[in-house]
């Protein structure tokens, strides 16, 4: 006798599997943790215990987010840091993000989570790499707050090692000694990366960039985690500056410094990805080496246009990015999708890019980018991890397609949010989080910090 209950979400008014060949207009079945069965326009399913009634909704798996800086939303529309490019925005920002505390990074995280979760995240990597000498433990603190929320996350333990004293461009006072970091990444990797395709929380090592990192911290970086078969991420060609501070300080392009340093394999992820040359991308594709694009940033910092289909054609996954929440200024992906969807058309026009291309990369190209192919799509068998949203609002009045409105009219709040089985989001809300007491934290934590 079965002893778990089977769900029906039933016959919403669309859904999106990100699986061409798969009908789920008739809604899918959750049993656990997963998605057992499709269920095909006008069918019922053979076998379910209750029903969840989904009319009126569109159906999507669940989003992923492959780069963010939760710790950034403390910083948002900062006067010192606005309307300048990146390495001058960043020689802005060090200094504030400097003085961040425990209360910064838990009322940060909390609140980065909730604002994905509202827009249908279900899977949210972050890169924190600001760790102050007298507090270290960000990534506890990480996990501990998305275990509380349950979401599912990828938190990637950053590091800066390279100093102004040595030529980076970070301020000394804001990096780490070699030793110390690597001693770090691996006690946080031993004490909280789960294995398995159903992993709530992963660990993965990202050296910042180019211009804050010594070449020593990358290669041991990538013996480090592939010792413990954990997943590399970092930042690259993203600006024009960064190819030059590259040919200047180690003579090479930033992807010729990376495959020196052993970076190039498809246990790789690289934040925007801009820059590259033709045969650049061929190299990358070649490796299957991951891309997240992250469009709001991109054109917030003015970093440029990064070439999704040339990178997928070549063979590299794509994913999306909300990007640290000083550069964009939300943790919105929902929003972000829509914003995927109109740049990219910028640079391949009308014909080549669909609404369905940004949710690919909000889903199924996410997953893959994390080396998560349980995640990302609604086939039997996958996770369960879906988003429902609704067409309520005066914006979606009228409209004829409800997945494409969904992207052009502007969604931006899931109305509910399933993470590995569990409701995170029911009716807009998320069940138990004082949102009122959350802002009112996060708000007093940036405002000491802003103030120094
Ligand atoms: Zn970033």
């Amino acid at each position: 006798m079965r002893t778990t209950s089977r769900t029906w979400i039933a016959n919403p008014a669309a859904a999106w599997t990100s699986d061409d060949n798969a009908d789920c207009r008739g809604g899918i079945v959750v049993e656990g943790k997963r998605i057992v069965e499709c269920v095909p326009g006008g069918h019922t399913p053979a076998d379910y215990s209750e029903r969840f009634d989904a009319r009126g909704l569109v159906l999507l798996p669940g989003l992923v987010n492959c780069h963010h800086h939760f710790y950034q939303t403390l910083t948002r529309a900062l006067p010192a840091a606005q309307n300048k490019e990146l390495f001058a925005w960043l020689s802005a920002l060090y200094p504030v993000w400097a003085g961040m505390d425990e209360d910064c990074v838990g009322s940060a995280t909390e609140l980065a989570l909730a604002e994905l979760l509202l827009s249908g995240c279900t899977t949210a990597s972050d890169h924190h790499y600001l760790f102050a000498s007298a507090f270290e433990n960000a990534i506890d603190i990480q996990v501990e707050t998305a275990r509380r929320m349950g979401v599912r996350v990828v938190l990637t333990r950053g590091s800066m090692s390279l100093g102004q004293s040595s030529g980076g461009l970070p301020p000394d006072h804001v990096v780490q000694s070699e030793q110390a970091i690597l001693d770090d990444c691996q006690r946080v990797a031993s004490a909280y990366h789960e294995r398995g395709d159903d992993a709530m929380v992963q660990i993965a090592l990202a050296p910042c960039s180019p211009f804050s990192v010594t070449a020593e911290l990358m290669r041991e970086s990538a013996k480090l985690a592939r010792a413990h078969g954990l997943r590399l991420h970092t930042h690259l060609a993203e600006t024009e500056d960064e190819n030059a501070f590259c040919l200047e300080h180690v003579g090479r392009r930033p992807l010729e410094y990376l495959a020196d340093l052993d970076w190039l394999g498809d246990d790789v992820w690289l934040a925007h990805g801009i820059h590259f040359t033709a045969e650049e991308i061929a190299q990358l594709g070649t490796a299957g080496v991951g891309i997240c694009h992250c469009p709001s940033s991109n054109m917030i910092l003015a970093s440029g246009l990064c070439s999704t289909l040339d990178l997928e054609a070549a063979g590299s996954p794509v994913g999306l990015g909300v990007d640290g929440s000083a550069s964009n200024d939300h943790s919105n992906l929902i929003q972000e999708v829509r914003q995927a969807f109109l740049l990219q058309r910028l640079k391949y026009g009308s014909e080549k890019i669909a609404v369905t291309d940004a949710l690919r990369w909000a889903t199924s190209g996410g997953a893959r980018v994390l080396g998560r192919p349980s995640l990302g799509s609604l086939r039997p068998g996958a996770l369960a991890d879906i988003a429902l949203f609704d067409l309520d609002a005066l914006r979606f009045s009228g409209a004829g397609d409800p997945l494409a409105a969904l992207v052009t009219c502007g969604a931006d709040r899931a109305r509910h949010v399933m993470v590995n089985g569990q409701w995170r989001v029911v009716d807009g809300e998320i069940p138990g989080l004082d949102m009122g007491a959350l802002v009112a934290r996060h708000g007093k934590a940036a405002r000491r910090l802003q103030l120094g």
